[in-house]
């Protein structure tokens, strides 16, 4: 019966979007091994999360409460998870790469001693192996991996899959797992929590990004790119040169070290197109490049490529949005 595991993690009080995403990763190789999706909830109190867990798709859902399981601490996570891990022994261990999930998946790999399959976009399971896809090059290659011992760890990244679609009236057994939480144990402690007030649309979430490079020359341009983002009702990010600059803050930071994000339209304004930058838009549909140099790597990835000095093409640009939205 073991079955797949989804490490469930939790926003406003629900389950986050990633986790929803992980019953759709998990819900085939469920079928291809004849098992259960399954999931493990750690949180404070997780009743209502596991009868949303239930209504997306769980076939069993394991929950461990615990005061400590209230904020996302990897290290209390950890040791709730390979509690869960123990009791269940899924074939298959699914976590969101999130600063949780990539906290906590290799961590529990290491314990189990199995490998740890990171950042996967597809997944299947092939005779006795799960095989995984990542992208790697900065998206321009795919690379595949097989585990072949289990549980099969894979760490899924965000926006890969489409989340389901709750089932209402639909249930799954729900199950208690005790976990006992030492917090002298634990190394790391979390002194102060502070919230980024984000304003507008999350930039992983957004259909439409305008990125600024370092070509900017200073922060206040960045005004220009959310006056268009704000015109195509998307949002704004950046190359990691405008964060180190301090220009804007890292969480706009897309890129190998940033964000990956999924837009139908990414506008990159004067960002040279590095590979890293390049590793967090890999699955975007469009790429626009407005760049002096021609040469420029961007223009290597871009769909539609303006050679020209920003200060000139950004205004026309957006104008001419302006223009075509008061049609
Ligand atoms: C381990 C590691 C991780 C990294 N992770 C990331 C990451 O997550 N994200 C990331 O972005 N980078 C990352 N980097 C840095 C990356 O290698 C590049 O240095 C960075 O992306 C460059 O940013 P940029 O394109 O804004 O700046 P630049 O490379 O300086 O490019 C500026 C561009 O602006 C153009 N330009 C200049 N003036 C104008 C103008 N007036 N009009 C039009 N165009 C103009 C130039 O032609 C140039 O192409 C990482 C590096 C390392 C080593």
């Amino acid at each position: 019966m073991p079955g797949v595991l989804v490490f469930a993690e939790l926003a406003d009080g629900g389950l986050a979007s990633i986790s929803k995403e992980l019953f759709s990763a998990g819900r085939p190789l469920a079928q291809a091994l004849g098992e259960p999706l399954c999931t493990f909830i750690p949180a404070e109190k997780g009743g209502e999360v596991a009868k949303e867990a239930g209504a997306l798709g769980a076939d069993r859902v394991y929950v461990a409460e615990h005061p400590l399981l209230r904020e996302p601490h990897p290290d209390y996570h950890l040791i709730a998870l390979e509690r869960a891990v123990q009791q269940v022994r899924p074939s298959v261990v699914l976590l969101g790469k999130t600063p949780l999930g990539i906290n906590v998946g290799p961590r529990l790999a290491f314990r189990l001693g199995v490998g740890v399959a990171q950042d996967v976009v597809a997944l299947k399971i092939e005779g006795d192996a799960l095989i995984a896809e990542r992208p790697v090059y900065g998206g321009n290659a795919m690379a595949r991996v097989a585990l072949r011992e289990k549980p099969f760890v894979a760490t899924v990244r965000p926006k890969a899959f489409e989340p389901l679609d709750p089932t209402p009236g639909r249930t799954a057994p729900v199950q208690a797992i005790p976990v006992a939480i030492e917090p002298a144990a634990v190394k790391v402690k979390v002194l102060e929590r502070k919230k980024v007030e984000a304003t507008g649309i999350r930039l992983e979430d957004a259909r439409v990004v305008v990125g600024g490079g370092r070509g900017l020359g200073g922060p206040e341009p960045f005004q220009q790119l959310e006056e268009l983002a704000r015109l195509l009702g998307g949002a704004v990010g950046a190359s990691r040169a405008v964060c180190d600059a301090g220009w804007l803050p890292y969480q706009y930071q897309i890129g190998l070290t940033g964000k990956t994000i999924t837009a139908d339209l990414y506008i990159a304004v004067a960002i040279s197109g590095a590979s890293q930058h390049m590793a967090g838009v890999s699955t975007v549909k469009n790429i626009v490049a407005i760049n002096k140099d021609a040469d420029a790597p961007i223009f290597q990835e871009a769909r539609f490529g303006v050679v020209g000095d920003w200060k000139k093409v950004l205004p026309a640009f957006t104008d001419e949005v302006r223009k075509l939205l008061q049609q």
